[in-house]
């Protein structure tokens, strides 16, 4: 079976909730074994375990920043003490501090190209080390690991009034596919999936003010906000023998968002 993980161990950040938690669960249905990164969160990341622990999998939580060295190394040292060497990163964790262009803090800048884009800086480096060092596991995968960065339709859209947060993503996106070609010849494929609106604590905000829903829904021609499982089940396709041929890719998984739907017009 192409889809198969198993034997597998996987790293999975800002997966306390979400769609880390819906990629961290997909993995293990999958047949992976996985470690549990959160920051704030300890009983969302022990939910996330308890949840992958019955479909028979294990996991442990790892508490950590991934803006931070030490706590990366740390996450991929526990994830091999448990379980062994390291085949699937899943570098997820994000965040938004939205504000306009003049009213940004300097600090509201810093945290989230700290956390999206120096965070997948972060967990690439540490997931080549890795793989490098862990060596081929033929027997469970064809390649020598997989890396995969939760980015955003917001790599290819802009976005006023969150110019951080779209800068991050831009960045991440050349800088996954730039990854994608220095370690390629060493059987490591990287790629990303690319979120349109999907129903988590991120947007619950705008889900939820007057006529914030019906906003939403007009920018997705498939008609409905997306589910976390709709991005762990892509994610877990990426990570298999199945996407064995897919390297520095970004498949949008958005229900067309990124169709420009305004352009439809009444046909
Ligand atoms: P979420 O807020 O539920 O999850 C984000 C997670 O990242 C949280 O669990 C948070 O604790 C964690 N995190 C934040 N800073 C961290 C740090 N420094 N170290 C470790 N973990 C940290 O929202 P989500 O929608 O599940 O977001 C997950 C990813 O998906 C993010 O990268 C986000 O940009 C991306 N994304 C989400 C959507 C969407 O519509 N929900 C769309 C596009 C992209």
């Amino acid at each position: 079976d192409l889809l198969s993980l198993a034997g597998q161990v996987a790293v999975v950040t800002g997966a306390s909730a979400g769609i880390g938690r819906a990629c961290a669960v997909e993995l293990a249905r999958a047949g992976a074994d996985v470690a549990v990164n959160y920051h704030g969160s300890r009983e969302g990341a022990e939910e996330t375990v308890a949840l992958i622990e019955a479909l028979g999998r294990r996991a442990i939580p790892v508490q950590g920043d991934v803006g931070t060295e030490g706590d990366v190394a740390r996450l991929f040292d526990e994830a091999e003490r448990q379980f062994g060497p390291v085949d699937i990163a899943v570098s997820n964790a994000g965040r938004q501090k939205d504000a306009a262009l003049t009213d940004m803090t300097l600090d509201d800048w810093n945290a989230v190209i700290g956390t999206n884009l120096t965070g997948g800086f972060l967990m690439a480096r540490e997931a080549v080390r890795r793989f490098r060092a862990k060596g081929r596991r033929p027997e469970v995968s064809r390649a020598l690991g997989k890396l995969i960065f939760d980015s955003s339709v917001h790599q290819r859209i802009p976005w006023a009034f969150h110019v951080n947060y779209a800068a991050s993503k831009g960045g991440l996106k050349l800088l996954m596919e730039s990854v994608a070609q220095e370690v390629a010849s060493e059987g490591i494929r990287v790629n990303a999936v690319a979120p349109g609106a999907i129903a988590t604590a991120i947007n619950q905000s705008e889900r939820e003010k007057a006529g914030g829903m019906d906003a939403m829904l007009k920018l997705i021609p498939y008609g409905r906000v997306g589910d976390p499982e709709d991005v762990g089940r892509v994610v877990a396709f990426l990570a298999s023998d199945a996407a064995d041929y897919i390297t520095g890719q970004t498949l949008f998984v958005d229900g067309g968002m990124v169709l420009y739907p305004g352009f439809k017009g009444n046909g």
